[in-house]
Order: structure tokens, then sequence, then C-alpha cells
């Protein structure tokens, strides 16, 4: 009888752990954006899409659940692997709002699957495969970065802007502070690479960013054609 209940409440443990290991909670998303123009400039260099060079847009670089601590956990769930089949209505949508720059040139799966499978898994507690690709497009149509940055004179045409004023730009628009990632074209110069916005746990509204991503940039930086 006693062995019984040792072997119950052993089982109730594992399958207790087993639940906690698997919904593990975040704080928050980063929602990240890349500008194609600095993906391509640099040394490294990149490879369009088999569909084609993307439009001269910011594109998505993913959503990523985060910890207020600025530490983030990943890869939270080997056996939610990434399946295109579900995403087949979003199809157009994905082509042209997040497409993969990195060589050899792909359709995008293998980002948006190395998206999921790293970030994605983390917020399944609260976003299911569909609805984590689903947020991200409509985080992109609700923030066009582009347009924003247009209406402040701040344009893709290889010409410096100041650090400052891209933030203050993005931050009067959205009304919360962006966090700003260079990197560096093949010249050296400093440029505007990725854009950072704090983003609820239901994955759809901006929110003031708990804690900003360390991430450097010159006090005026360029923002490449594309
Ligand atoms: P890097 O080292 O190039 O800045 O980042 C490499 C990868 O690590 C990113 O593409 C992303 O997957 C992950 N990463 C870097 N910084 C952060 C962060 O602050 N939060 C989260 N959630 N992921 C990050
Ligand atoms: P992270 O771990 O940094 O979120 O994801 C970056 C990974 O996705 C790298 O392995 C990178 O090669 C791949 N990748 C594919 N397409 C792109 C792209 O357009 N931009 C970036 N930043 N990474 C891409």
């Amino acid at each position: 009888m006693e062995l019984k209940w040792s072997i119950l409440i052993n089982l109730l443990i594992v399958q207790y752990l087993s639940v906690v290991c698997v919904s593990e909670e975040f704080d928050f998303f980063y929602f990240v954006q890349q500008w194609p123009g600095a993906y391509c400039d640099t040394k490294q260099s990149c490879c369009y899409p088999k569909t084609g060079k993307p439009a001269a847009d910011f594109g998505i670089h993913g959503l990523w659940p985060n910890y207020k601590d600025g530490s983030y956990p990943s890869n939270c769930d080997p056996d939610s692997v990434f399946d295109k089949s579900q995403l087949s209505e979003l199809m157009s949508s994905l082509q042209k709002n997040w497409p993969s720059l990195s060589c050899p040139s792909s359709n995008g799966f293998r980002f948006w699957s190395h998206e999921w499978e790293k970030h994605g898994t983390c917020s399944e507690s609260e976003l299911d495969q569909i609805e984590y690709f689903e947020a991200a497009l409509k985080l992109k149509e609700k923030v066009n970065l582009l347009e924003i940055l247009k209406n402040a004179e701040i344009e893709p045409d290889d010409g410096f802007y100041s650090l400052d004023s891209i933030e203050e730009a993005i931050t009067k628009a959205v009304g919360h502070a962006p966090g700003i990632e260079c990197n560096k074209d093949s010249a050296g110069h400093s440029q505007l690479y990725q854009v950072y916005l704090c983003v609820d746990t239901s994955g759809s509204e901006i929110i003031e960013c708990p804690v900003l991503p360390k991430r450097r940039c010159a006090s005026d930086v360029q923002f490449a054609k594309f």
C-alpha cells in the first residue's frame, strides 16, 4: 500500500515538473526589425530570397520572449517542431514582411523555423505557432518604421543621421522608446541595423521596455540605401 502511494506521488511530481518546464514563463517580447540595406552591405554580404529582392522596407527579424533582467529563454520545447503546413495562409505576407537575407538564398523556411524553435517555443504558454507568426505580422503592420522615419526626414539615402533624432522620431510616433542596434558596413561606418520595440506577453501591445538591449551605435549613424 505504502509503495503504491510513493509511486503515485512520484508520478505527480514528474508530471508537475514537465508542465513547469514546457510552459516557460517570460516577462515581455522584443519585436525586432532589421534594415535590409544594413544586413547586405557588410563584409559578410547577403543573398536575396528565391522570390527576388525584397522591397526597400524594414523586415521582421523576430519576436523574442525576454526576462526583465535582460536575460532570455531559448529553445524551450524540442517537441514543438516547426510545421510549415500551418503557415500556408500567411505565406505571401511572411515572404513580403519577414524575408530571409542570409546565404545561401532560401525561401524563408529555414529562418522562420529557426525563429520558431529558438524563440517561439518559449512563448507557447501565450501563442501557438500560427498565433506567433500572426502576432509578429500584425505588429509590423501597426508600426511602419520606414514611414515614421521618412516623416522625420530620415531616409535610407546613405546619409548620416544622429542616433538621437532616430530614437526621438520613433519614440514620438510609437509612444515608447526603441532600442537601436547598429552594425558596420564594409567601409567600417556605423549604420542603423535593427530596431527593438517591447511588446506585452500577449504579443499585441507595444509597451515601455523593462530593459533596453545593450547595443552600441556611434552618435551619428548611416541609413544605408537598399
Ligand atoms: P547577437 O549576438 O547577434 O546580438 O544575437 C544573436 C541571437 O541571439 C539573436 O538573433 C537572438 O536570437 C538572440 N538574442 C540576442 N540578444 C537577445 C536579447 O536581448 N533577447 C533575446 N530574447 N534574444 C536575443
Ligand atoms: P538569431 O538566432 O540571431 O535570431 O537568428 C539568426 C539566424 O537566422 C542566423 O543563423 C542567420 O543566419 C539566420 N538568418 C536567416 N535569414 C536571416 C536574416 O534575414 N537576418 C538575420 N539576422 N538572420 C537570418
